[in-house]
């Protein structure tokens, strides 16, 4: 019988076969980060943590766009939708996210019109259906989100689409790896670099970092062969030094990522500091509505002025994005914070290090 194409990347055997040389290759202790929150997710799933010596840690990085949203942009979200004449469209993930005193799903249950899309598509189709309502879209995403959420921005401009309007919370990921690496303790021996976001970036866009830290980079796919395949190359280039930023998700990957959705992208957008959720401000991570889109942009067509507000007390969460801490050292971490009644960002999001944790660990 022939495997299908995604068989072939979870084969049991050659999946043991990695693990085995993983085991042989790992001399000394290992810290990896995998950089994405579906990679999070795909090593819980598959239970890649429990077949790996005790040499190798892996942490998860700043790659889950609900859990670096910051506070203030959630609060932002929170005042757009306690407006009467405003539908709030957004992706699920962020309905339950904390902001400093509510949440959209709180807000929804006290009466706001808070709907759940799964593309501004569908948030474009509840403008022309409420053309009496302000509808504005919760843009939350990275490189793999944001070429298509310029695509909605455009189609809304050229369809005269005038009661509609997006909230930027967008990021970048590689500021955001480069802010890593020069924070105090942090230490990273490898990088499993995300697939997704490289479809649209290339390879490339990690070069700078790669250049100036040296630390081993790999792309790499989302199936159980991908990433045990990516860890053994991390291992590899760790025991000879020979540090390499390499592609090792070609079936998906190409050299030059996607230019097209680049270009729309960058048509849109572009680049300003951004507040991640618990790192701070990273200069040129985020991306903003240029001011030929002013029309489209809730930060300027709404007043909308968000005091500063400390995070919740005791939660780790940044901590936890940038590889310092494990969930489960985090002291609210199955006590106060759990998926029913999360305190932070990372336990809400199904691609949070906190809540897969939660869902995995035993
Ligand atoms: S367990 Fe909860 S409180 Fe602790 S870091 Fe995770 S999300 Fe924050």
């Amino acid at each position: 019988m022939s495997l299908t194409y995604n068989q072939e990347f979870k084969d049991p055997e050659l999946s043991k076969a990695l693990v085995a040389r993983i085991r042989e290759k790992s001399a000394r202790p290992l810290r990896i980060m995998e950089v994405c929150g579906t990679h999070t997710m795909a090593i819980f799933r598959y239970g890649i943590r429990s077949v790996l010596p005790d040499t190798i840690t892996l942490l998860s990085g700043p790659g889950c766009p609900v859990c670096v949203t910051a506070q203030k942009d959630i609060d932002a979200y929170v005042m757009l939708a306690r407006r009467p004449d405003v539908i709030l469209t957004t992706f699920g993930d962020l309905m339950k996210v904390p902001g400093s005193g509510s949440s959209l799903a709180a807000e929804k249950a006290k009466g706001a019109d808070v709907r759940m899309v799964y593309s501004i598509f569908d948030a474009l189709s509840v403008a022309k259906e409420n053309p009496d309502k302000e509808i504005v879209f919760c843009a939350v995403g990275f490189e793999t989100t944001i070429p298509t959420i310029a695509g909605g921005i455009l189609t809304a401009k050229a369809q005269g689409i005038n009661n509609f309007s997006v909230y930027s919370a967008n990021k970048l990921t590689p500021p955001a790896l480069a802010a890593l690496m020069e924070t105090d303790g942090v230490e990273i021996d490898g990088f499993i670099l995300p697939g997704h976001v490289s479809v649209i970036t290339g390879p490339d866009a990690f070069a700078p970092s790669f250049e100036k830290y040296r630390i081993p980079a790999v792309v790499t796919g989302f199936e159980p062969v991908d990433i045990l395949k990516a860890l053994l190359m991390l291992v590899e280039q760790n025991a000879s030094q020979a540090p390499r930023l390499v592609n090792a998700y070609p079936r998906a990957v190409a050299d030059a990522g996607n230019p097209k959705a680049r270009a729309i992208m960058d048509q849109v957008f572009e680049k300003a500091d951004a507040l991640w959720r618990g790192i701070g401000n990273i200069p040129d991570s985020g991306m903003v509505l240029r001011d030929l889109f002013h029309e489209v942009d809730a930060a300027r067509k709404f007043d909308i002025s968000i005091p500063d507000t400390p995070e919740p007390a005791g939660c780790d969460c940044g901590q936890i994005l940038m590889g310092l801490k494990r969930p489960d050292q985090c002291r609210l971490y199955k006590k106060a914070c759990t998926p029913i009644h999360p305190v932070g960002p990372c336990m809400v999001s199904s691609e949070g290090a906190c809540a897969a944790f939660y869902k995995y660990s035993r």
